[in-house]
């Protein structure tokens, strides 16, 4: 039996292995993003995600059956924050934001990843929206660093936020990963510098900031699923998984880079 609170260090060769399934992800969110258009089911995202994942030795979506989810992926729109099961009459309308979270299982190791997508135009305070919780999500990796602590990686993220008038979602929160999709510690998006676990090489963490354009309080619906900010604002969602070495923070999953990215994000 493992101690409940035992935080796993993976050597190189895991973090490698992490690192093939995260490319994974990578690859299927520069897939997703010119698929993320008017008139789509949330449903027909989901079986895009899993057939790509299973085109690729190995990789199954890690999420499928976890804790009895639905979904290959969840899949969350506009007030949705994580959590939202994929269904074929949930489907996207010019200026939706939508939230893809991908988990993929390669060889045994678990990657993680979230991005949040525009469809089509969207307004000025979504944009900004999506903007500054992906400058979160960069901030909080850059922040992740061996000798900080975890603090700092919440420290990153309020810092980010700064005077956006914007919630960040706090009953929420990354988390080490590796054989398992949740592992120790957990790393939380607000956070102080210098507080929290001690940041070590060879620690893998899915950091994942959640922000929405009013409240910071979360409602989970009926569905027993789908968590929503309580006063229903747009959230969204980037993550991704990093391997913190001596080098520094490695970033683990590809964000969509290039053409989907700019047009579509
Ligand atoms: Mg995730
Ligand atoms: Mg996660």
């Amino acid at each position: 039996m493992r101690p409940r609170k035992m935080i796993h260090l993976k050597s190189p060769q895991e973090i490698e292995i992490i690192a093939r399934g995260g490319a994974v992800i990578g690859a299927l969110f520069q897939e997703l993003a010119p698929r993320a258009v008017p008139g789509v089911s949330t449903r027909q995202l989901d079986e895009f995600c899993e057939e790509f994942i299973r085109s690729h030795d190995g990789a199954v979506p890690a999420f499928q059956g976890l804790y009895g989810f639905p979904g290959a992926v969840c899949i969350s729109m506009n007030e949705e924050i994580v959590h939202g099961i994929p269904r074929d009459d949930r489907v996207l309308d010019e200026g939706d934001i939508v939230s893809v979270d991908v988990g993929v299982k390669l060889d045994g190791w678990c990657s993680d990843s979230a991005w949040t997508f525009a469809v089509g135009e969207v307004d000025h305070r979504t944009r900004s929206l999506l903007d500054v919780t992906e400058a979160a999500l960069d901030a909080a990796v850059e922040a992740a660093r061996v000798g900080g602590h975890v603090g700092d990686i919440g420290a990153a993220v309020m810092t980010a936020v700064g005077d956006h008038a914007m919630g960040i979602v706090r009953d929420l929160v990354g988390h080490g990963i590796g054989r398992e999709v949740h592992e120790e510690p957990q790393v939380p998006n607000v956070g102080r510098v210098g507080y929290g676990p001690l940041l070590r090489e060879g620690m893998v963490l899915a950091i994942e900031p959640m922000l929405s354009l009013g409240s910071d309080q979360i409602q989970t619906l009926d569905d027993g699923w789908t968590v929503v900010t309580a006063d229903r604002s747009r959230s969204a969602h980037f993550e991704h998984t990093v391997a913190l070495t001596s080098d520094g923070p490695r970033i683990l999953t590809g964000a969509p880079t290039g053409a989907g990215s700019e047009t579509n994000r």
